[in-house]
């Protein structure tokens, strides 16, 4: 994969962090752009000055947030570990 690809990719990303106790639920899935989940990390918003800005997308659209769900869930068992 040419190294421009991930960069340009969109992303789902977990308001409060798997590594902080917050699981795969809808509630706290997002998408950005690789970038913004890079560098967001393990950090909450606040802690890195990022805003959560879902509110300000007209109702209705999920930002494809919906779609990333169904395929997270279809490679994954039921306590969220990768499917072999
Ligand atoms: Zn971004």
């Amino acid at each position: 994969m040419h190294r421009v690809v991930p960069l340009l990719c969109a992303a789902v990303d977990h308001l409060v962090p798997v590594a902080r106790g917050r699981a795969n639920e809808a509630t706290n899935l997002r998408t950005t752009c690789a970038p913004c989940n890079t560098r967001k990390a393990d950090f909450l918003l606040e802690e890195i000055g990022m805003t959560d800005r879902s509110d300000e997308i007209a109702s209705g659209w999920d930002g494809l947030t919906g779609s990333y769900r169904q395929l997270w869930e279809s490679q994954r068992d039921e306590e969220g570990k990768l499917l072999d």
